[in-house]
């Protein structure tokens, strides 16, 4: 059993799965009585879809209640999924808008403190203690990311340095004179600090953990920030429509998959297309409902991220809430070329694979005449080809895109997430 260093909520992180079906099952019943008497939109769709909510039994009567989507957000915009006064609202959040769609998440003070702890839980979980000067990479703004680890670091009592994206050079200079112990960051901008480190010929001793989330990342893009950086590196998963970075989870130092703050949300992966709850391990499409939010729980809300059920076992951490799979894509990032469906993420498979390759690629999806094709570009060091790119590529997804290397800082390096497929349309 690990220290209890290790658990920012000890009794709810150790509690058993008896424990926390019980408690969701009890939530569940609340929030949607809650929702439908406290909005009355939410109230109108259930109507439409002939929910009894005083039938409801919880988790058993699950697929009586009908599935929301980021379009019912934006059918709302701004507040119409709100179930509280404004003027019990203290802060908002917008998401990125990955998808064009705008989501607008109000918090409540206890929804703040909701996210507060979900977030200080995945700190502590990775072994950061109180005092740890961390810096905040992310944006401190609309974007939920450089707010949420604030909130979360200072709850877990860490020293916060609030740098917010950008000035890479100055997030190096700080971490080494401030010996910074925890980064927290979008994944791909750990391709940046590590670039400019090398640039200015930084090493940061100092440096044990690396907190980073936001986008779909393989193992073997984890494996290659943790190794170059010697720290150990965690995949931290949240999203605006659930309240942001860290609400849903984060892995522990054992690495076996997300654990998913149970007690916070109930959890249910689904077939994309025929919306039935698959059994755990197949990989399907993750529907969320938020427990014990206040201002705007989602109930069965599709988040589009692909995952599965990994364990509902206890784990060497000692935690028994459910672990998942790393996100594998999202239904909407799905490419298709000649027949042949893929995600980003087997790509990006694929080249780390490649020795030499660096972390900064991208996907190009052309278009003429309704048929596309598909160029790869990557940076990486010299003695690379074109030719291994392809060749790897062709072996591992079944089809040829053409492949270019280019030179270490050719592809526009961008502060929020990366943008790693670009489509152009050819007359
Ligand atoms: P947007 O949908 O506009 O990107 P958010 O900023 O709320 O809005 O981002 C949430 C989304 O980001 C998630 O639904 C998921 O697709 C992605 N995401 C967040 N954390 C992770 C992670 N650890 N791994 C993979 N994808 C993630
Ligand atoms: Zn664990």
């Amino acid at each position: 059993m690990p220290t209890t260093d290790l658990y920012f909520n000890p009794e709810l992180e150790t509690a058993s799965q008896d424990e926390i079906v019980a408690m969701q099952n009890e939530r569940l019943k609340e929030k949607v009585r809650y929702v439908v008497a406290n909005n009355p939109y939410m109230r109108d769709l259930y109507a439409k879809a002939g929910v009894v909510v005083e039938d409801f039994r919880g988790i058993e009567d699950m697929d009586k209640l009908p599935i929301i989507a980021k379009a019912n957000f934006r059918e709302t915009y701004p507040l119409g999924m709100c179930c509280v006064p404004k003027d019990s609202i203290r802060e908002m959040h917008m998401s990125s808008g990955s998808t064009g769609t705008p989501v607008v998440m109000p918090y409540t003070i206890a929804d703040l403190n909701q996210w507060a702890e979900c977030m200080a839980r995945c700190l502590r979980m990775s072994g950061a203690r109180p005092g740890d000067p961390m810096q905040i990479m992310p944006s401190f703004g609309l974007f939920n990311g450089g707010f949420g680890m604030y909130h979360g670091a200072r709850a877990a009592g860490l020293f916060v340095i609030p740098t917010g994206s950008g000035n890479t050079e100055r997030q190096i200079r700080l971490a080494r004179d401030f010996n910074t112990r925890v980064f927290g960051a979008v994944i791909s901008y750990t391709g940046r600090l590590i670039e400019v480190m090398e640039k200015m010929n930084v090493e940061l001793p100092s440096l044990k953990i690396g907190i980073f989330g936001a986008e779909t990342v393989t193992t073997a893009m984890m494996q290659k920030i943790s190794a170059r950086l010697n720290i150990d590196v965690f995949n931290i998963y949240g999203m605006t429509e659930t309240g942001g970075v860290g609400t849903l989870g984060m892995d522990c130092r054992d690495h076996s998959g997300i654990h998913v703050w149970e007690d916070h949300y109930y959890l249910e992966v689904v077939d994309p297309v025929t919306k039935k709850v698959l059994p755990d391990g197949e990989v399907g499409e993750l529907v969320v409902t938020s427990l014990t939010r206040e201002a705007l729980p989602v109930i069965r809300f599709k988040t589009g991220d692909l995952t599965r059920i990994l364990s509902r076992e206890k784990c060497a951490c000692g935690r028994s809430h459910v672990r998942i799979d790393q996100i594998s894509g999202r239904t909407d990032d799905m490419l298709i070329i000649k027949g042949v469906n893929f995600f980003p993420s087997q790509v990006e498979q694929a080249l780390m694979e490649i020795p030499g390759v660096h972390s900064e690629y991208q996907i190009i999806m052309e278009e003429k005449d309704g048929v596309n094709d598909i160029h790869i570009l990557v940076e990486a060091e010299e003695g690379v080809t074109g030719y291994t790119v392809e060749k790897r590529l062709k072996e591992r997804l079944g089809f040829s895109p053409k492949g270019e290397v280019l030179p270490i800082g050719s592809l526009p390096r961008v502060d929020g997430k990366a943008v790693r497929v670009v489509r152009r349309k050819l007359d």
